[in-house]
C-alpha cells in the first residue's frame, strides 16, 4: 500500500494506513458526473487516499458498483476498502447475505473493513459474532461499528473473541467536536481507531473562517495549504483519528489529498479551538 508521511497505525489491526481517505456517499451515479467520480476516487488512489469508505446504503447499492470499476485497474493489496451493513440487515444471516451481496457489487474477493452502520434493533452480540464469522471465512480482515457511543463501543469490543474492533466512524468536524470529550480519548485507551465522517461538516461548512481572511484562510496561507487543508489537518491531529472526505472531482481530490503534507503546529491549534470550542456539556453522540 502507498504511504505517505501520515500514515499511522489503524487501531491494532497493525495496517498502517493514511491519515486522509476518499467517502463516497452521494457520489453522481449517472451521466458526465459518474465518469468525473470514479476519475476522482482512481486519482485519490494514485495521490495515496486508498482507503475507501462506502456502503450497501449508498445509491441502494449504486454506489458500491461504482467503487467497484474505480478500483478495478489497481492492485488489490494497494487498496483499504471499507463498507458497511444496515442495520436492519444485521441479524447473523442478513449480516453475512450483506457482505456477499456487497463483495459482488464491488467485484472483490474481501473487504478490509466491514462496519455495522449505526446501532440496530437486532442484538449487537449476534452482529458482532456474524462479523467475527466473516473475519473468519475471509471475507473481511477487519470489522468496526459506525455512530457508537463510547460504551456501545466497548460492548461490541467483548462481544468480540478474536478480532479486535478496529474502528468507530463517527461525525467529526470543527462544528461539531463533541467526540474529543470522551470518545476519542476512549477509543485510544482502547486501541481503537476514530474514523471522522463529514469533516466539512456539509450546511456546517465554516464559511466565513474560510474566506480570505478568515481564520482558516491566515492558517492556510502561513503552511502554503487551502483552508480545506487546514480542516482535514485538524480533524486527523491526534494519533488515532483518520477521515474520509468526500469530492466527486479531480480538483477536489488533489487539494484534499495535499492535506497529507500539511502539519499544524501548536499556535494553530489553539486558534481553531478558540473559534471552533468543543461544544459544552455531554451531549450525546451526534450523527448524520
Ligand atoms: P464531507 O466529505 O465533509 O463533504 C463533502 C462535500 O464537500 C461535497 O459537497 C464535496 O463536493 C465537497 N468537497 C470535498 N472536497 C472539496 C474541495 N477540496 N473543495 C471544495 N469542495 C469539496 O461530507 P460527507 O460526504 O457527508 O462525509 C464524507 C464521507 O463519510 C461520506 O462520503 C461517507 O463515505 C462517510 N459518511 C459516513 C456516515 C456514517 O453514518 N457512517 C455518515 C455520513 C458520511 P464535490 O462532491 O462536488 O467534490
Amino acid at each position: 500500500m502507498m504511504t505517505s508521511h501520515s500514515s499511522k497505525p489503524f487501531g491494532k489491526t497493525g495496517v498502517l494506513l493514511p491519515a486522509i481517505g476518499q467517502g463516497t456517499w452521494d457520489i453522481p451515479e449517472r451521466g458526465a458526473g459518474r465518469g468525473e467520480a470514479v476519475a476522482a476516487i482512481r486519482r485519490g488512489i494514485e495521490l495515496g487516499m486508498t482507503h475507501l469508505d462506502t456502503a450497501e446504503m449508498y445509491g441502494s447499492g449504486r454506489v458500491e458498483e461504482i467503487v467497484g470499476e474505480a478500483i478495478a485497474p489497481f492492485r488489490r493489496e494497494s487498496l483499504f476498502i471499507a463498507s458497511k451493513v444496515l442495520p436492519s440487515n444485521a441479524t447473523f444471516d442478513g449480516t453475512i447475505a450483506a457482505c456477499e451481496r456487497s463483495l459482488r457489487r464491488l467485484r472483490l474477493d474481501y473487504l478490509d473493513l466491514y462496519m455495522l452502520h449505526w446501532p440496530s434493533e437486532h442484538p449487537l452480540e449476534e452482529t458482532m459474532r456474524a462479523l467475527e464469522t466473516l473475519v473468519e471465512s475471509g471475507k473481511t480482515r477487519f470489522i468496526g461499528v459506525s455512530n457508537f457511543e463510547p460504551e456501545e463501543m466497548e460492548s461490541a469490543a467483548s462481544y468480540l473473541r478474536a478480532t479486535p474492533l478496529a474502528c468507530n466512524q463517527v461525525l467529526y468536524h470543527l462544528r461539531e467536536r463533541g467526540v474529543e470529550r470522551r470518545l476519542i480519548p476512549v477509543a485510544r485507551e482502547n486501541g481503537v481507531a476514530i474514523v471522522a465522517y463529514t469533516p466539512f461538516g456539509r450546511s456546517k461548512f465554516p464559511r466565513e473562517a474560510a474566506r480570505p481572511g478568515g481564520l482558516l484562510a491566515r492558517i492556510a496561507e502561513k503552511h502554503g495549504a487551502t483552508p480545506r487543508a487546514v480542516i482535514l489537518a485538524f480533524v486527523t491531529r491526534a494519533p488515532n483519528v483518520f477521515t474520509i472526505p468526500k469530492a466527486s472531482s479531480v480538483a477536489h481530490v488533489e487539494e484534499n489529498a495535499r492535506a497529507a503534507q500539511l502539519t499544524l503546529d501548536e499556535e494553530d491549534v489553539t486558534a481553531i479551538d478558540a473559534a471552533f470550542p468543543v461544544e459544552p456539556g455531554d451531549a450525546p453522540l451526534a450523527m448524520l
